[in-house]
């Protein structure tokens, strides 16, 4: 790759629309890391169609979510204009994609249009997926399928509904061409909105090719970036290290208290700034099992639900091992610092799951058996395969003296499911809230609705085949809110026929 070259493009299909947005983008990454990407324009859209605008998330950003809509906003989402303080960038990023390392890979088909402060002045990346080539394309298109593009936007989403940090959607569009795949499909751009585009892989790149110098102002533009209290500290890339070992314990800790299984834990896609990115063969459990995998290309099950934490530690130690350089001049030294930032995952990640299977249950941490409570609970849900996400919401109800949904739901279990419920009865009661209070914590604990596989797979293929996206629409307005009954939409939290949930497979979504 030549850093900084901008590629040959073909130029907007329609030059009037060039009529750009006007928008505050800053652009520090292009500023402060030269060496780092490659200059690149979006390829533009030959008939461009607004699909959803995130009109909420338009607003935190402090964009005007009418003129997004509009049609120079739609020139903008569409690639087709680039408003004038943005820099179109492509990233450089490595990567180890399960377990060997690509010393190259970078955005193939994603630009960095710049960085926004939202109305809550935190600086968010706004970045345009599926626009096009760039220097970092090898042989793909630098396309994205409409299908893909409105999974992460659904995916994404619910997830941000769902309290998990996540990068965000704000906006899908048709671009009017067409993609080459398996089969000839749509194409489409998503606007993706993120606290940066940070990877593990973007270190690592740095380090594979030695360039301390640049590595340091890497580690200082991300410091500035997430934590800036680090600045100036003694060790600030070891600390900057046990921040993102931090953040990544807890975010894996509430992606599996979801039953979340991003499917393709690779180190190009694990943040800095612990937002969960990349949602291409991302699923969520239906029945509780821990070995759960249903990526297609992920046979050895590398990435399996309850092989997570373990994975996102071995990233982690690839992070440490990209930093050693600077966080201790003699190599001993450093490699025994960071080691053992690292080795502290895996208490992290136990406190944090345990933080999250207590909320869960609605217990309050007075009990050192907590933890075994929960592990029964769930070791009930694998022995009899019950759904993950209802053997938690129905215990609201249980809560309050109703059972009857959650016998009904763990069918002929009958005196294993009893004993448990007479146990979690002694806890709760002994954290001394009433009744309604323990029902209402863990209504606000437990989602009723999570992207089911079969409803996400149903509304992608209305969308595409039908050009239909009402059944999107309605799963989307559901997912934004949870936590809430929607009594019209009540289906949407059955769970799969379980032949369905067996033979499920997800693709990378390229
Ligand atoms: P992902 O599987 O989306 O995390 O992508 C892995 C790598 O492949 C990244 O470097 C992407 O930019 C690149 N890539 C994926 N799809 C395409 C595509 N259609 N065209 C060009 N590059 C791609
Ligand atoms: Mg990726």
């Amino acid at each position: 790759m030549q850093a900084n070259v901008t590629a040959p493009h073909d130029p907007p299909a329609d030059p009037a629309s060039r009529a750009a947005l006007y928008m505050p983008f800053d652009n520090s990454y292009a500023r402060d890391l030269e060496g780092m990407y490659a200059r690149s324009s979006p390829a533009g859209s030959p008939a461009p169609r607004l699909l959803r605008l995130n009109r909420n998330l338009a607003e935190e950003l402090g964009l005007d979510a009418d003129e997004m809509s509009s049609a120079a906003g739609l020139a903008m989402l569409a690639g087709n204009a680039v408003p004038a303080l943005a820099q179109p960038l492509a990233q450089a990023y490595a990567g180890h994609q399960f377990g060997g390392f690509s010393p190259q890979l970078g955005d193939g088909r994603a630009l960095l249009l710049g960085e926004l402060v939202d109305r809550h002045g935190r600086r968010r990346d706004i970045a345009l997926k599926g626009s096009g080539r760039t220097p970092f394309s090898r042989r793909g298109d630098g396309r994205a399928a409409l299908g893909p593009v409105l999974r992460e936007y659904l995916m994404g989403e619910a997830m941000h509904a769902l309290g998990i940090p996540t990068t965000r959607a704000l906006a899908a569009v048709a671009t009017g061409a067409t993609v080459q795949r398996a089969q000839i499909l749509p194409g489409a751009i998503l606007t993706r909105v993120a606290a940066s585009h940070l990877r593990v892989g973007t270190f690592e790149y740095i380090a594979a090719r030695g360039d301390e110098v640049l590595l340091r102002r890497l580690a200082d533009y991300a410091i500035t970036r997430h934590d800036v209290a680090l600045a100036g500290t003694p060790a600030p890339y070891l600390g900057l290290l046990q921040a993102v070992v931090e953040r990544q314990a807890s975010l894996v800790a509430r992606w599996m208290g979801v039953g979340f299984i991003h499917g393709v834990m690779n180190t190009d896609n694990m943040t800095i700034s612990g937002e969960t990115i990349d949602y291409g063969p991302c699923a969520f459990m239906e029945h509780f099992d821990p070995n759960a995998v249903f990526s297609s290309i992920d046979t050895s099950g590398r990435y399996a639900y309850g092989n997570q934490p373990a994975i996102a530690q071995w990233n982690l130690a690839r992070l440490a091992d990209a930093l050693l350089p600077l966080i201790d001049a003699d190599a001993e030294s450093a490699a025994q610092r960071a080691g053992a930032a690292v080795e502290a995952f895996a208490e992290r990640f136990d406190f944090h799951w345990t933080s999250v299977l207590r909320l869960k249950l609605g217990l309050d941490g007075s009990s050192g058996d907590d933890r075994a409570l929960a592990d029964d609970y769930l070791k009930l849900m694998s022995q009899y395969r019950i759904d993950f996400t209802l053997a938690f919401a129905r215990l609201a109800d249980a809560a309050q003296g109703n059972d009857t949904p959650l016998r009904a739901l763990f069918g002929g279990t009958g005196a294993a499911l009893e004993l448990w419920l007479k146990r979690w009865r002694e806890r709760t009661q002994a954290v001394g809230t009433s009744q309604v209070e323990l029902a209402a914590a863990l209504r606000s604990a437990n989602p009723i609705y999570i992207p089911r596989n079969h409803h996400v797979e149903a509304a992608l293929a209305a969308a595409v085949e039908r050009d239909n996206l009402a059944p999107f629409e309605r799963l989307l307005r559901v997912l934004e809110h949870p936590f809430d009954e929607h009594p019209a939409d009540i289906s949407l939290a059955e769970p799969a026929p379980a032949e369905l949930t067996e033979n499920y497979r997800t693709f990378c979504g390229t």
